[in-house]
């Protein structure tokens, strides 16, 4: 009944509007199966637009962007030992932050390329400023005997999205030091990368070879550079019937008609990401009007008041799109609950099933 239809031109002109702002080459973080929006199509259609590397939290992420035959570098920052030894032979640089990390990743034999990275003051992960020289002196040494590859230092900003400028900076002065210091050591790293897509666009760093973009990717549009969300989110009407004013609806009655009206059945609910907390804010589009969302949002299913509109069962509903038919936004149910796209996207649950479509433009 719903779906999540996935606008990959949307992703490739994303990626296009990147590649002309930011000097950098992209790596296109498809995390968390792209933010909800599938891993393999993103990662897919980020590359035929010029992203030239991947980036994954999980290391079975890589796993499967490698099996889907996608043969982009990968970065993975998130792993156990056991995810390890999964990687197999399929080439994926693994982020170290310890020297104990680093020992773990060079005893296993099928991991050939590492990224150090350095907090310069996330205070998540990452190297801790004052262990950095005795890190990258042991690198050093592991790469000295054959065992390992440093291909990349990197570090990840605190105040991306809300750019302060002096904290960022800060990072970028700590990330360089980082970096002189682990050239003094021997290592040899081909790639700096520091900024995610606010960071990308905010932050002035010539001398970093790559920008990780997610958000950007996705359309999140954190600093109005005119990017274009790629998903939209559709079911149908399931059930229509007349109340009279006074009767109350969904759970508990939270919602009590104050005159005789309309209301339809729309199919999703919390159980598929739908924040339960947006009821009485929320609203969404059908027959190319906005419908208030009320009452409780169950498990399953909403209710919208549809007025005197004569609908019927089985006609479309947008929850959110890019704006263009009227439809809300991801970012209008972000801030109906409170909260970011991100997590808007990363909930839209599993029995949503994704369709990929070309818009014509
Ligand atoms: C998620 C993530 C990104 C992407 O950040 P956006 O703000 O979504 O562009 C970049 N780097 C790391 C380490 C991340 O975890």
């Amino acid at each position: 009944m719903a779906e999540a239809v996935v606008d990959l031109s949307a992703v490739r002109d994303n990626v296009r509007t990147f590649r002309r702002l930011v000097p950098q080459g992209i790596v296109a973080v498809v995390k968390a199966d792209a933010f909800g929006h599938g891993a393999v199509p993103v990662a897919r259609a980020a590359v035929e637009a010029g992203a030239t590397w991947l980036g994954v939290a999980r290391a079975e992420e890589a796993l499967q962007l490698r099996a889907a035959g996608l043969t982009a570098p990968i970065l993975t920052w998130l792993y156990d030992a056991a995810e390890l030894m999964l990687l197999g032979d399929v080439d994926v640089d693994v982020s170290v932050s310890t020297v104990a990390e680093l020992q773990r990743v060079v005893s296993n034999p099928s991991v050939r390329r590492v990224q150090l990275k350095l907090d310069t003051g996330l205070h998540r992960s990452g190297s801790p400023p004052d262990r950095w020289v005795e890190l990258t002196r042991a690198a050093a040494h592991c790469e000295a005997l054959g065992a390992v590859t440093v291909r990349g230092i990197w570090s990840h900003l605190s105040h991306g999205v809300s750019p302060d400028a002096a904290q960022s900076t800060q990072q970028l002065q700590l990330l360089r030091a980082g970096v002189a210091l682990a050239r003094r050591a021997g290592l040899r790293p081909s790639v700096v990368h520091l900024a995610n897509s606010a960071g990308a666009i905010t932050l002035d760093a010539p001398d970093c070879e790559l920008v990780r973009i997610g958000a950007g990717l996705y359309g999140i549009d954190e600093l109005g550079i005119g990017l274009r969300p790629a998903m939209r989110l559709m079911t149908k009407l399931t059930q229509v019937r007349r109340i009279r004013a006074g009767e109350g609806v969904s759970y508990g009655h939270d919602f009590v008609a104050e005159r005789d009206t309309t209301v339809a059945l729309v199919p999703l609910g919390y159980a598929d990401g739908i924040p339960r907390i947006v009821s009485g804010q929320a609203s969404v589009l059908c027959r190319g009007v906005r419908m208030p969302v009320i009452g409780r949002i169950a498990m399953d299913q909403f209710v919208v008041d549809a007025g005197d509109l004569p609908v019927e069962p089985g006609e479309p509903v947008t929850l959110f799109g890019d704006g263009s038919r009227g439809e809300p936004t991801c970012a209008d149910w972000a801030e109906w609950a409170g909260t970011i796209p991100h997590e808007v996207y990363c909930g839209i649950g599993t029995r949503v099933p994704r369709r990929y479509e070309e818009a014509a433009r």
